[in-house]
């Protein structure tokens, strides 16, 4: 990255420096063209006062004071015949253009042009001015815009150079303080994938990105963990509830083979065995059902359900369970109230929260069942004052197999509420809960009453 940022600097400070020259290069030889057009002029003037003598006089004294070698100032006829000149001993191979000379005497305008000669360095830049008629001055000298370039590039060179092993060195010195929080972040993926999973990113102030990069890994991280320790406790679940009937049914066949003679023992234990088993595939087959309910590959059988009186049905069925406990069911309920969903799977939804109200109250309390329309929506609601849930356990009672009740005194194996959820979702409902340890529940599920919406 240092490498390539300094091969940018470089060419892109070249670049510019590059048009820089050029341009003060321009600016150079236009000032030196009006010099030359300026020294024309004042000549005119000189040979206007002081005739070919005194012009004669100035053109020497102009030359030795500019160095004879380096400018040279020659008076012409226009038929190229020389009238005066300076000291052209340097300047042997000059030659005299007859074009430019023609043009400079015709026209009031001076003639530039630039000659190169084999034994000058640099080229030659000269003039041809017309000082009065039929008498055209030409002056020769050394470009001095070359000798400026020339200096400029050897002077940007040395410069250049040391601006790039500087920009160099600046760059390696951001880009390692820039990449070290991110060499810290890969080194504790690394750590973290060779097994040290409780280790996080340093977040220091190294800047915002970086430290944003830190903490959403380390959120990452968390979650995951959190996952993960959900998921043991899910697998220890399933292992508990499945060791539970396979040991009852593993120690009846057990006695029944060492105490069992009769063929109603063994009966008997058919009949239990069958019990369990029925139960183990129960159990797996909610599994089953949350899952695909959950991806939403589950076929629902859609249609207008009147849910006030799938409400009232399961009111009714639960009556006898409840009046066994002295645990009284009120229903509040409208006459119809439609929404379209899968009755079995409705039916299935009311009878595990309706269980679990009654399974969780205790003799005296109650149960109300509510269902109450919107415009839009339709929501039931099933209250009960039994022994609530406290604040940590809430977030949880939708996750597979949690129970809250961890001395496992009532019948169940934490599934029911995973399954109200995964139906609902497939509805495309919601669902709500408020409790509170020993004051009760309150389960809220809203389903949408749109006909047209195809579920
Ligand atoms: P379970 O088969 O144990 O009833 P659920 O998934 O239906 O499983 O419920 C999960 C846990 O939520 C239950 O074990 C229980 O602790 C708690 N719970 C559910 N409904 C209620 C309720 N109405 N009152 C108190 N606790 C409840």
């Amino acid at each position: 990255m240092t490498l390539w940022y300094a091969g940018i600097f470089t060419l892109s400070s070249f670049v510019a420096f590059l048009s820089f020259s050029m341009l003060m290069a321009g600016v150079v030889s236009k000032r030196a063209e009006e010099d030359l057009q300026s020294d024309v002029a004042e000549f005119s003037s000189i040979f206007a006062s002081k005739g070919i003598d005194g012009l004669k006089a100035e053109i020497s004294r102009e030359a030795a004071s500019d160095g004879v070698d380096k400018v040279f100032l020659r008076l012409l006829a226009t038929n190229g015949d020389q009238l005066a000149s300076s000291d052209m001993a340097s300047w042997r191979n000059i030659g005299i253009d007859r074009t430019a000379l023609k043009r400079a005497a015709g026209g009031d305008s001076c003639i530039f042009e630039t000659v190169s000669l084999p034994e000058k360095e640099p080229d030659v830049r000269v003039v041809y001015g017309l000082i009065a008629p039929g008498k055209v001055l030409q002056i020769g000298e050394l470009e001095e815009d070359d000798q400026f370039i020339e200096a400029f590039w050897e002077g940007l060179g040395i410069e250049m150079t040391a601006l790039i092993l500087f920009a160099a060195l600046i760059g390696w010195f951001m880009a390692r303080r820039a990449l070290s929080g991110l060499e810290e972040v890969t080194r504790t993926a690394e750590e973290i994938s060779n097994g040290a999973l409780e280790r996080r990113a340093p977040i220091k102030a190294r800047g915002v990105e970086l430290d944003r990069l830190a903490t959403t890994f380390n959120g990452m991280l968390d979650r995951i963990r959190d996952l993960i320790a959900s998921m043991r406790e899910m697998s220890d679940n399933i292992a508990h509830d499945l060791r539970s009937p396979i040991t009852r049914i593993r120690g009846v066949a057990e006695m029944t083979l060492t105490t069992g003679k009769t063929v109603s023992e063994y009966e008997t234990m058919a009949a239990s065995t069958i019990e369990e088993c029925d139960q183990l595939l129960t159990m797996i087959n909610t599994m089953l059902e949350i899952s695909e309910a959950e991806l939403g590959t589950q076929k629902l059988e859609m249609q207008e359900v009147d849910v006030a009186k799938v409400v009232q049905d399961a009111c009714e069925l639960f009556e006898p369970l409840a009046e066994d406990q002295n645990i009284s069911i009120y229903a509040e309920i409208p006459e119809s109230c439609f929404v379209r969903g899968d009755i079995r799977k409705l039916q299935r939804l009311l009878a595990n929260l309706l269980d679990n109200a009654v399974k969780y109250t205790s003799s005296g309390g109650t149960v109300t069942v509510s269902v109450d329309q919107k415009d839009d929506e339709a929501t039931i609601s099933v209250k009960d004052t039994g022994a609530g849930m406290s604040e940590d356990d809430l977030p949880h009672i939708f996750d597979r197999f949690y129970r809250c009740d961890r001395s496992r005194s009532k019948p169940g194996v934490g599934l029911g509420l995973s399954l109200v959820r995964a139906t609902v979702k497939a509805h495309g409902g919601k669902i709500n809960v408020a409790s509170s340890p020993g004051e009760g529940s309150t389960f809220e599920i809203s389903f949408p009453r749109s006909t047209r919406k195809q579920l």
